[in-house]
């Protein structure tokens, strides 16, 4: 896998991609901000100038006066405020009568050109004010406010005012230049910003990748140390850590198998060929060989005992076992497995109790569920000493089924309990009959119950005797995998 800092290229890491995007996004952004900046400015100044303008109609009507279509300017011309007024009115001024007879015209308005007479008569008809932009030969735009004006003598005179947009302009265009000049500063910066964040929050990344390229099987003891931050990227150190965590058991368990197998094939084999050498070289008679090849017969017979045990167990750990559920009496299955053990326990003083209803149907494997309970009821007479009672008992429960396999033997050490169910597992004792064990038939017995759906649980006490509680449901699913 290609470490974040060396082999990935620059545009396929995800700094670049998170701050390519992150950056795209801004652009737009301050570009979409830019634009609608600048038509707010654009509207804002338009209101203004327009109210400006009609402040200045308003003053109109208190300086200008006519009579007999003869404009006449009413101010004071000692004072230099109204002087000033009515100068800023008659810059870009137009006075007509109702005809469109220029009365006064202002060389400013001169170069835009007198409204026509039908523009004027459009607007001495029209109550509103009439807004026109407006601009001269020289390109310079004005904005004029024009309407009826009733003068003195009571007569309707068209009038015009304007105003020039130069200075407006020249605002805006300054507003956009600055904006959009300082816009790719701002872009980078942002950009160089965003990507040394970005680098700087995706670094335990990369150090999670390295730490991942240091682990191997050999060292899968290794732990990426969490940040402490308790975000998403210390979850994801803690679910790769739980992963390896995992692994490492999974490893540990096949290191553990690897060895336990070896272990219980060399001791008989050992044994074999003990026995054969040992009859090549001593053995006299025909009935001496005879007697060796049997020993080494029933050693090896033992071996292919185990071998197929074996291969029973892990084709049901891969799930490659497939059970055939199918409606069972359990109580006669019971009763049939029960019979075989009927000799063993004499040969080792055992009372066997059954207690059994008289029948109880359940959906189960016919022949797993014999082997698990010839397994449980083989421990019990192995484990129980003579004189001692091992008892079977069904017992139906609404929609499930307790098989229970109880004994008054040895009884198991709590600390040993939680193990008994692992593969190779026995529970140390100086007791001989331990040696018969090879600490499979639990494992299996665990397996049979989890494919039926069941569960399993043991009661012991050292000396007094152990019970298995096996719990099955009576209509377990039709086919299902030991896996
Ligand atoms: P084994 O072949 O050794 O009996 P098992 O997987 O069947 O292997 O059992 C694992 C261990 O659990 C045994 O070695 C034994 O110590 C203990 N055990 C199982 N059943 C009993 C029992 N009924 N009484 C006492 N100990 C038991």
């Amino acid at each position: 896998m290609p470490s974040l800092g060396t082999r990935t290229k620059v545009t396929r890491r995800l700094s670049f991609r998170l701050d390519a995007a992150y950056l795209i996004f801004f652009i737009l952004l301050l570009a979409l901000l830019g634009v609608a900046f600048r038509h707010v400015l654009v509207s804002v100044q338009e209101t203004q100038i327009r109210e400006l303008l009609e402040d200045h109609w308003g003053a109109l009507n208190g300086y200008l006066r006519l009579r007999r279509g003869v404009p006449v300017w009413k101010y004071d011309p000692n004072n230099p405020e109204e002087e000033f007024i009515v100068e800023r009115l008659r810059r870009v001024f137009l006075l007509t009568d109702a005809e469109g007879k220029v009365l006064e015209m202002s060389p400013n308005y001169r170069l835009l050109g007198p409204d026509s007479p039908a523009e004027i008569r459009m607007a001495l008809l029209s109550r509103a004010p009439v807004w026109r932009v407006r601009q001269t030969s020289r390109g310079e735009s004005y904005i004029t406010r024009s309407g009826a004006f009733i003068g003195h003598d009571g007569r309707q005179y068209f009038a015009s005012i304007g105003r020039a947009l130069a200075v407006h302009k020249a605002i805006v265009w300054n507003f956009t230049w600055v904006y959009f000049a300082i816009l790719p500063v701002l872009v980078l910066i942002h950009g160089l910003l965003g990507w040394y964040v970005t680098k700087r929050a995706l670094r335990p990344l990369n150090d999670l990748v390295l730490a991942s390229e240091a682990i191997t099987s050999s060292n899968l003891n290794l732990r990426i140390p969490p940040r402490g931050a308790g975000d998403e990227l210390d979850m994801l150190i803690d679910t790769f850590n739980r992963m390896i965590e995992r692994l490492e058991n999974s490893f540990q368990q096949m290191r553990q198998f690897t060895t336990d197998v070896s272990h219980e094939l060399r001791t008989p084999i050992t044994v074999v060929r003990g026995q054969l050498e040992v009859a090549l070289m001593t053995a006299k008679t025909e009935e001496q060989l005879r007697d060796a090849i049997l020993a080494a017969l029933e050693e090896t017979e033992r071996l292919s005992a185990f071998v197929k045990a074996m291969l029973q167990l892990s084709q049901a750990e891969s799930g490659q076992l497939l059970l055939r559920i199918e409606q069972q009496d359990l109580c006669l299955a019971a009763q049939e497995i029960l019979d075989q053990f009927k000799i063993p326990a004499e040969e080792a003083r055992l009372r066997l109790v059954a207690e059994l209803p008289a029948q109880c149907m359940a959906g189960v494997d016919r022949l797993q569920f014999g082997r698990l309970l010839s397994n449980l009821l083989a421990n019990s007479v192995k484990y129980t000493p003579p004189g001692g009672e091992v008892r079977l008992s069904v017992k139906p429960d609404g929609n499930r089924v307790d098989i229970v396999v109880e004994d008054t033997g040895r009884g198991i050490p709590p600390e040993y309990l939680p193990h008994i169910f692992e593969r190779f597992y026995r529970a140390p004792s100086t007791d001989s009959s331990d040696m018969r064990g090879r600490g499979l038939g639990l494992s299996f017995v665990e397996w049979i119950v989890k494919a039926h759906h069941g569960k399993i649980d043991v009661r012991s006490s050292v000396g007094h005797g152990s019970r298995f509680v096996v719990t099955l449901p009576r209509s377990a699913a039709r086919s299902s995998r030991l896996s």
